[in-house]
């Protein structure tokens, strides 16, 4: 199961996506928190229900051919045969993000 975070929602580590707004400080860094925590507690949920997890960022979804090879690492121990990833193409426009999951205004 590959999990496609926001890096500023998903808080990825030193990235220059994972900011916090100034305004209601308190309260992005508990949502930021809880959304951590349900990270957490899903990616656990899942490998103990014997899903391999798998986390791609935001920000490396920018550079399609290291995207690319990177899930065909993730995939390679369950080569099933039909199953070979499909050379990426170029979308017409970028991929939209869920609406709940849009930055605030500044
Ligand atoms: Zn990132």
């Amino acid at each position: 199961m590959v999990f496609v975070h926001g890096c500023f929602w998903h808080r990825h580590a030193q990235c220059r996506r994972t900011t916090t707004p100034t305004r209601r400080r308190a309260f992005w860094v508990a949502k930021f928190r809880a959304n951590r925590a349900r990270d957490q507690r899903c990616t656990r949920l899942l490998k103990r229900q014997g899903w391999k997890v798998a986390v791609v960022w935001e920000c490396e979804t920018t550079n399609r051919n290291e995207l690319r090879a990177r899930l065909a690492r993730l995939f390679a121990t369950r080569s099933v045969p039909g199953t070979a990833i499909p050379k990426v193409s170029e979308p017409t426009q970028p991929a939209q993000m869920d609406a709940s999951e849009k930055r605030p205004n500044p």
